[in-house]
Formats: C-alpha cells, structure tokens, sequence
C-alpha cells in the first residue's frame, strides 16, 4: 500500500527493480517525511526552548506538539513520560545508567532474555559490572519461545528489573510482554520493553501493557535517523537522577549545587534533536493516516504468506516456525544437508535486486544459541507486497538452484 510514497522503491539494483526486505533494520521514508524535513529546515529552523524571538518560538512549540503526539500516539499517561533521546540504544543506555545508579546494588539481579538484541543486553551487562549485580537470563523452550516458568523462577527478592524484547529482531515473534509485566508487578518489580520492533508494526498502547519503561527508534518507523524515545512512568522519572549533565536538564547551575530541570527535560542534555522530533510526528501521522490496524493485517498475512511459501522449500529451515510474527522472518539455506553460510545467500539475492539482512543480527547470544552462524532475515513494512515476495522466492529458488 502506499508505495507511491517511497520513491526509493523505484530504484534498481544491478539492473533488477529494488526489493527492500531490510525494514527491521530501517524503513524506507515516504515523501510526506522527506518533505517534513526540508520544511522545517526552511520555515522553522532555531534553537528551541528559552528563546524570546519567533522563529525558537515555533520551533519550541513544533518540538512540543510532536513530544505531545508521540505520547498519545503510544498511549501514555503524559507527554512529560516521553524523552527523546538518539534512538533505542540511547534510550536503553540513558535508562541502564540512570536506573543502576538509583536502584541497583551489590548482589541485585536484572533479568533479560535470550533473544534480546545486544542494546538490550551490554548496557545491562556494564551496570551489572559498575555495581556487581548480577544478569540473569529468561531461556528459551524449543519453539524458540520465551519459557514463562522458567521467568518465573528467576524472580525473587533480588530482582530488581526485567527488560525485554516486545518483538524478536530475529524470530520476528511477539513476546507475551504483557504477561510478563503482570506476573513482575505481582512481585513489585518494574518492566522495560525494548519496543523497537514493536512500535513499528503493532498498535502500542502504553497504559494498556502498564510497562514501566519503553524505548523505540524512530528510523525504524518511517521517520529519521537519530531519534529515539525512552518512556517512563511519571513516579520513575521523578525518581531517577539525570543519565547526563548539559544546558537543558538544568534549573540552576552554581558551583555549590546545581538542580534539575522538571520532567521530561531532567533527561535531555544539550541542544535536542528538535528537527528530528518534528519530523517523527509527521511520521507518525503519516502511519495513523494509512491506520495502524489496516498495516498490522497487512504485514500480518505479508508474514504468514512468505512463511507457507518458505515452507514448500525444503532447503529452508525457518526459525519459530508457526509462530505468529510482526514484520520479519529468519531462515538459513541447508543443501545437502550442509548449512550454506547467510552472507551467501545474501549476496545470491543481491545480485538479484533483493535487498535482506544476514548475520548475527546484533543477536549473538540467540544466534549461538540456534548454533548456526547467522540467518537470513527478510523483513516487511507497509510498502511491501505479496508480489515481491513471489520475486524473492524466484531469487531464492535461483540461489539454490546455483548451488548445485
Ligand atoms: N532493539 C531491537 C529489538 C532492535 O531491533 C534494534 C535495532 O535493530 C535495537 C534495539 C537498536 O536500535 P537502534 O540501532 O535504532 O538504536
């Protein structure tokens, strides 16, 4: 749908029309954002906040509206819950620092998964060190799922904090985050979500998942590079101290004692990405336009139809087969019983216009754990079609066939 919009879907590659299944990693941006961003460099561009002339007047009102959309767009309580920060991995990093440095201590636990993308597991691991806590992992049961009995067991009094996946960035599966969050709180535990494959393919609500952190990207959802949100419930915001010091974050600056700027600002130091902000609003507005549940069941079936037409190929192993998935699909090539190594098949794709990520994914520790060397994964936005999945399988028959 839509793909008028995204005129780099006409681009060719190698002579062949593009195929752009690289959407997990980052979307394509439809002209509507693209333009967004040349209007606010040409209308509206000044320092924001503090500014007494016109222009840093609009330009701190634009700031504030997309802050105000963002919140209601993810369902939360207050746009004061939303700081933009440079995207997830700063969000998680801003959250494991301010976090760690107001609730953990030696012997306190932190839980994460075994599918989680590593932003979402090395900041965890560094605070884990600064104060000798200790990171606990939720395994896996056979279908590649989250083994919730096995969570379970991990809680006890040490546990300090869970931080998970909403969505796999590998499997593409959709972790029962809101189950997890229930049975954490029954013991007075907060959740962090890490939403960056959520918030791109599923209608978020953040008082409805009752998380009490969540982070996303907005590049991953059809707005710009480096932006970010970190979410936190107001009662944990207010608690947490600043995870960087700057102009902004500040109420007043003496030598003796400097105090903190009022929610959201506490949290972001220095001149914010206030383009960036405005333009993700038009992003978001751009996704509520088309309707958040009309491009869920789109990439819904774009997922369930890749994945049956996968399956006649018994070359192809698919990973958390039969699993519902929200927008992505890992698979690895086995001919003659051999593993054929991803960058392979990446490269056998490629060459054939078809754009998929191969690897580890920034998933090593689930990669080593499927005990192979990487996968490929294809990944879907709004602009794909079941079309471009008939001409991908095309290639994929193509590569395998050549390795014969
Ligand atoms: N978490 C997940 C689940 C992701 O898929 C990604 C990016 O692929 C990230 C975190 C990191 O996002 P970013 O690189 O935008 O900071």
């Amino acid at each position: 749908m839509n793909r008028e919009d995204f005129a780099i879907l006409n681009e060719q590659v190698y002579g062949k029309p593009l195929v752009y299944f690289d959407n997990a990693a980052t979307t394509q941006k439809p002209q509507q954002v693209i333009n967004a961003m040349v209007y606010a460099y040409t209308h509206f561009n000044a320092n924001i906040h503090r500014g007494v002339h016109h222009l840093s007047q609009v330009a701190t009102a634009k700031h504030e509206e997309a802050r105000e959309y963002v919140a209601t767009f993810l369902g939360a309580a207050s746009a004061k819950e939303i700081i933009f920060t440079k995207g997830t991995t700063d969000s998680l990093n801003m959250l494991a620092f301010s976090f760690g440095e107001a609730c953990i201590h030696e012997g306190d636990e932190i839980i994460v998964s075994q599918l989680e993308h590593h932003s979402n597991i090395v900041p965890w691991q560094m605070l884990c060190e600064r104060k000798k806590a200790v990171l606990r992992v939720i395994p896996l049961r056979d279908n590649q799922t989250l083994d919730i009995e096995a969570y379970k067991a991990l809680l006890s009094d040490k546990t300090k904090l869970v931080s998970v996946a909403h969505v796999s960035n590998v499997l593409g599966i959709i972790n029962p985050v809101k189950e997890i969050i229930q049975i954490a709180h029954e013991k007075g535990i907060p959740v962090a979500i890490d939403g960056a494959q959520a918030a791109p393919h599923l209608t978020v609500n953040l008082r409805d998942l009752d998380c009490d952190f969540f982070v996303c990207s907005a590049h991953k959802m059809y707005g710009p590079t480096g932006l970010g949100i970190l979410y936190g419930k107001e009662k944990w915001l207010n608690i947490l101290p600043p995870a960087e010091g700057g102009g902004e974050m500040i109420e007043h600056v003496r030598f003796e004692k400097t105090t903190y700027n009022v929610l959201p600002y506490k949290f972001e130091a220095g001149t914010p990405n206030f383009i960036g902000s405005y333009v993700f609003g038009e992003a978001l507005h751009y996704i509520e336009k088309i309707g958040r549940e009309k491009i869920e069941k789109a990439e819904t079936e774009l997922c369930e139809y890749a994945e049956q037409q996968l399956k006649q190929l018994k070359e192809v192993k698919i990973y958390a087969e039969g699993q519902k998935k929200a927008g992505a699909i890992s698979f690895n090539v086995y001919h003659n019983g051999k593993l054929i190594h991803p960058f392979d098949i990446g490269t056998l794709l490629d060459r054939q216009g078809i754009a998929v990520r191969t690897g580890h994914h920034c998933a090593e520790p689930l990669i080593d754990y499927l005990g192979v060397p990487g996968t490929v994964r294809i990944s879907f936005a709004l602009y794909n079609t079941k079309e471009e999945i008939d001409v991908f399988l095309n290639a994929l028959k193509k590569a395998i066939m050549m390795l014969e």
